[in-house]
């Protein structure tokens, strides 16, 4: 049994209730561990240690900071082989995206902010004429909760922790109760860079109760939320009337559009990637595909045959490019998307059922699922799945792509995959989306601002968006006489 406990103040504790919950392993539907059933108990103790570990913390200086930020990037890299195999014992994702996606974007998340702190510049403002100076100060909030879901467990997790951390502010943090085991490894690593006691808690348990706790903590300012649309909406409706700041980052039901001029192949190869990889559990997989009528045809011939090669398995091998879904209770939900489909004329072109993994016959696996539909207002197409299934639907006009593209209460990403450089411009700016990629998907650059808009969120991470958004801004101003 491999077990969690909570991380407070530099220490491993049990829950102060002593309540417990199992901890699954999806790829052979085992339990495999227990973790903290925390409640606001341990929320308080968390938050305790971090008022206390405050002062100091927000005054060291931003090479000091800088330093121990890279020690732990260093170390997660250092310890590359073990947290990759809890992540994938943890999720069910096949360990090569472990190792070579999740785990290294941890490290890169610690490395990244460990630098771009000590670019992050206060602004000034010469009210010229008027004999007065003003400049603004960017300060720490103080206590920050950041609450992470389990599609990517230690990457998302470190993408809010260690911006909050670079600003100098102390962390209450809450993983997935589904996969928190990378998040338990984090605690030692951070001891051993030389964190101080306090500037990071982590507390595990159950959103509605931990969570809750974290988000309804009077003196925890500001929350950053990674999840579900539904589970923003309650956050945002409790953090309100205490004035919180907010970061949401939320669901989202992506276009993937393609014309015909695009370089066919790497849009096949790519599509194959933005539909299916970690099992379609990414908020920015394209999960509606839109293909100009000309190479509507060949383009489902084509696609079906690419993703009839993708091997489903256990997720320890490593030409696994499909490991298992999260949790049982995932897998009943996206299988219940896929038998909707003929409720509305929806015809499965490929996949649709689960697979039976030889010696993880419990395991929660699930074929890669292509899905022909008629309309774009079917439920498949309007509610978010983030399982292993996509829709196709041809168009004929940039104009119609475009009014189905937006026709979701979604907004997070969009693909793009055209050569005309006129249409781009047309298109990218009529999109309704945080992030546009052309002629890509997911190419990453951690300083640009990533987010969405409608329902898909409030707010953006990345680069110095995300030191904003842990630090206020005070101003300052001076009135001198000439
Ligand atoms: P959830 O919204 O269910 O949970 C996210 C986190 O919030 C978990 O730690 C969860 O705990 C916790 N939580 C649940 N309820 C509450 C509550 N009432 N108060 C405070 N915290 C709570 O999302 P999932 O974990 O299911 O993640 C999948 C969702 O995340 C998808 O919708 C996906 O699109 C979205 N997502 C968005 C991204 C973006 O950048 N926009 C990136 C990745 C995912 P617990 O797990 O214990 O219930």
């Amino acid at each position: 049994m491999k077990n969690v406990l909570n991380y407070i103040n530099g220490e491993y504790l049990p829950p102060v209730a002593d309540r417990w919950i199992d901890n699954y392993n999806p790829s052979s539907g085992e339990v495999y561990g227990q973790i903290p059933d925390s409640d606001k108990e341990d929320v308080a103790l968390a938050y305790q240690a971090a008022k206390e570990a405050f002062s100091s913390w927000s005054n060291t200086t931003l090479e000091e900071r800088s330093q121990i930020l890279l020690k732990i990037s260093q170390l997660i890299l250092d310890n590359l082989d073990e947290l990759a195999k809890a992540e994938t014992l943890d999720n069910g994702k096949p360990i090569s995206l472990s190792k070579n996606v999740d785990i290294p974007r941890a490290a890169s998340n610690f490395s990244f902010f460990a630098k771009a702190i000590t670019q992050f510049a206060s602004e000034a403002h010469e009210s010229v004429g008027l004999q007065a100076m003003n400049y603004t100060m960017r300060q720490p909030i103080g206590v920050v909760g950041c609450i992470s879901p389990w599609n990517l467990p230690l990457y998302l997790f470190t993408w809010k922790i260690a911006p909050a951390l670079a600003a100098g502010n102390c962390v209450v943090a809450k993983p997935s109760e589904v996969t928190p085991m990378t998040a338990y490894l984090l605690g030692k690593i951070c001891n051993e860079a030389g964190l101080p006691k306090g500037v990071l808690n982590i507390v595990n348990g159950l959103g509605h109760t931990t969570g809750q706790a974290i988000v309804d903590h009077p003196n925890i300012k500001a929350i950053s939320f990674t999840g579900g649309t539904k589970t923003g909406a309650q956050i945002a409706k409790l953090a309100a009337p205490m004035f919180k700041k907010l970061s949401l980052e939320l669901g989202g039901k992506n276009p993937n559009i393609i014309f015909s001029d695009c370089n066919y192949e790497e849009m096949l190869q790519t599509t194959v990637r933005s539909s299916f990889a970690n099992q379609g559990q990414i908020c920015l997989c394209g999960s509606r595909i839109f293909v100009e009528k000309p190479i509507y045809e060949k383009f489902k011939k084509d696609f079906v045959e690419a993703v009839s090669m993708l091997k489903i398995g256990n997720p320890f091998n490593t030409d696994s490019d499909l490991g298992a879904l999260v949790s049982k209770e995932h897998l009943e939900k996206v299988k219940s998307y896929i038998e909707s489909a003929k409720d509305f004329g929806g015809e499965i072109l490929f996949g649709g059922k689960t697979v039976n993994v030889a010696n993880h016959e419990n395991g929660y696996y699930l074929q890669p699922t292509i899905i022909e539909v008629k309309s774009n207002q079917c439920k498949l197409n309007q509610e978010e799945i983030f399982g292993p299934v996509v829709t196709i639907m041809p168009f004929d006009s940039e104009e119609e792509v475009l009014e189905m593209a937006n026709d979701v209460s979604y907004g997070l990403s969009a693909t793009l995959w055209t050569q005309n450089l006129d249409r781009t411009m047309r298109m990218t700016k009529r999109l309704q989306a945080g992030i546009v990629w052309v002629n890509t998907w997911v190419l990453r650059d951690l300083r640009t601002p990533f987010g969405g808009v409608k329902s898909s969120g409030v707010g953006r991470e990345g680069g110095f968006e995300a030191l904003r958004f842990f630090t206020e801004p005070k101003n300052i101003c001076i009135k001198y006489q000439e």
